[in-house]
């Protein structure tokens, strides 16, 4: 059996009424790891070193800015950006002392600069972890789906995935042995749900013509919202 500790919040996601159970749990690890870097990492050397290095992507600066006391934040950025001033000093002497070279040299200096600026910007200590723990569950997933009856109808009652982790998880489904026939039934799964997501978005336009006036919403009143977090994952930091 699988750990527990992946497969308790696989199943508790599950059992959510919601467009992406991934979702559910990558909001859930989000916030978890905001308050960790804010809280219980502020007291653990690895992590600030590591914090110092890489930093945090700018979506999680944004929920790490939403937090009102704003003096872990400021300990956090403090130290991370004396280690980006110690990298950008590195540069400093083949930045500005490089002769001019021909119209075809390559700026090398420039290029080892960028390098270096993109490794700060691209690095995040939080994404780092919840890339870890989200394929851990998506294997989780494949694994109930095959050997847990239960779990395969609460993914057959689900309401699919949206697209980014169904594509994320078709991806584990190409590195995962006997998840052929899982990968066909999230394929089939997802199809229809973006069917049904399709008439709700649909009839929301609809419902725009006079001529519609008395028609029913539906499921269609919170159709927009649903299709973007369909499309492109929860744009709203509410649960
Ligand atoms: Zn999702
Ligand atoms: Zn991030």
């Amino acid at each position: 059996m699988k750990e527990q500790i992946y497969t308790i919040p696989v199943n508790e996601a599950y059992d959510t009424d919601c467009e992406c159970p991934l979702c559910v749990l990558e909001r859930k690890l989000e916030k978890e790891g905001v308050d960790y870097a804010l809280g219980a990492a502020m007291m653990e050397p690895d992590y600030r070193v590591e914090s110092n290095d890489i930093g945090y992507c700018r979506h999680h600066y944004r929920l790490m800015f939403a937090v009102p006391n704003k003096l872990s934040l400021a300990l956090v950025l403090d130290t991370h950006l004396q280690e980006i001033r110690k990298k950008m000093d590195k540069h400093e002497k083949a930045v500005t002392s490089q002769s001019k070279g021909g119209l075809f040299k390559k700026n090398t200096a420039a290029g080892e600069l960028s390098q270096t600026l993109a490794k700060v910007e691209n690095g995040c200590m939080i994404c780092k972890k919840i890339d870890y723990t989200m394929n851990r569950y998506m294997d989780v997933v494949i694994y109930l789906w095959n050997n847990d009856p239960n779990f395969k109808e609460k993914f057959e009652r689900s309401k699919g995935l949206c697209l980014p982790h169904f594509s994320r998880l078709a991806d584990m489904c190409g590195r995962t042995r006997g998840s052929e026939e899982f990968l066909a039934a999230l394929f089939k799964k997802e199809k229809a749900e973006l069917s049904r997501i399709q008439e709700d978005i649909h009839k929301f336009t609809l419902k725009f013509d006079y001529r519609n006036q008395d028609m029913e919403w539906g499921t269609a009143q919170d159709a927009p919202i649903r299709t973007i977090e369909k499309i492109a994952q929860y744009i709203t930091e509410e649960e």
